[in-house]
């Protein structure tokens, strides 16, 4: 049993495979998956595939690369958050790969959704890239240990791990940790306590290999899995029952 704890399966191409989504999960033993929002003018159709599907759950926020649509403050996302389906605000976080010079709005904007994650008792999706000194400061200066997370498509070094496993969060690791040349995190896949850790594909983006370069799908999970047990001599199942443990513990309003 396998759960994909980061997928955007209501973007176009994932939505086009239809039902075919759902039987590929079902066939490699992929349970539950986690719709996480990245605008608040997607929400409606991330909603729509929740509702539908009693073993997807979703998250409320706006991805940090978003320049556009709302910009909704804490307030506005706890009551967004309120959908019995959402169960983590986020994705939110720090990118200074794509907006290195206007940094200051996503930084404002993230603080908004730790606001909003603390208030309503949900835990955070942070997304973090070339950014990691402030995702650290910023989550320690709103009190992120309050509502705790997951450091989604983990690519950082093994002391932002440590950080923010001291902040009480999960770590999920993505198809990149199949790549070859990604040695920083098969180490910190390799090294992390197990019940701190989450398996993820990130999809449509990011297919773990054999796929690499294609459109991923939650049914590619288990080759992450695979590949973690791989690097730390220890069986697939184990690895599948600690993250899937992992997940509902982390996001307690999901359910088996
Ligand atoms: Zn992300
Ligand atoms: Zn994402």
């Amino acid at each position: 049993m396998f759960v994909d704890s980061h997928c955007h399966i209501d973007f176009s191409d994932l939505v086009d495979l239809g039902d075919k989504l759902f039987a590929d999960m079902r066939e490699v033993g992929v349970t539950h998956a986690l719709c996480a929002g990245v605008s608040i003018e997607r929400l409606p159709g991330v909603l729509a595939i929740a509702e539908a599907r009693p073993n997807v759950f979703c998250s409320v926020g706006v991805h940090p690369e978003h320049t556009d649509g709302e910009d909704p403050d804490a307030v506005r996302l706890q009551a967004l958050a309120q959908h019995p389906k959402v169960v983590a605000i986020g994705e939110t976080g720090l990118d200074y790969y794509w907006h290195k010079d206007q940094p200051e709005w996503q930084r404002e904007r993230f603080r908004q959704h730790i606001r909003a994650a603390r208030a309503c008792g949900k835990p955070l999706i942070v997304h973090t890239r070339d950014a990691a000194d402030d995702t650290l400061r910023l989550m320690r200066e709103e009190g992120a240990d309050a509502c705790g997370g997951v450091m989604h498509c983990f690519t950082e070094s093994w002391d932002v791990a440590a950080g923010a496993m001291e902040l009480g969060f999960y770590i999920s690791f993505s198809g990149i940790v199949t790549f070859k040349n990604a040695a920083q995190i098969k180490d910190v896949a390799t090294r992390m306590p197990l019940d701190r850790m989450l398996i993820e594909t990130d999809s449509p983006y990011l297919a773990p290999v054999p796929y690499r370069g294609k459109l991923n799908q939650p049914a590619y999970v288990p080759h992450v899995a695979q590949e973690i047990a791989r690097l730390r001599g220890v069986s697939v199942d184990e690895i599948a029952s600690a993250t899937t443990d992992n997940f509902f513990r982390l996001f307690a309003a999901a359910s088996r």
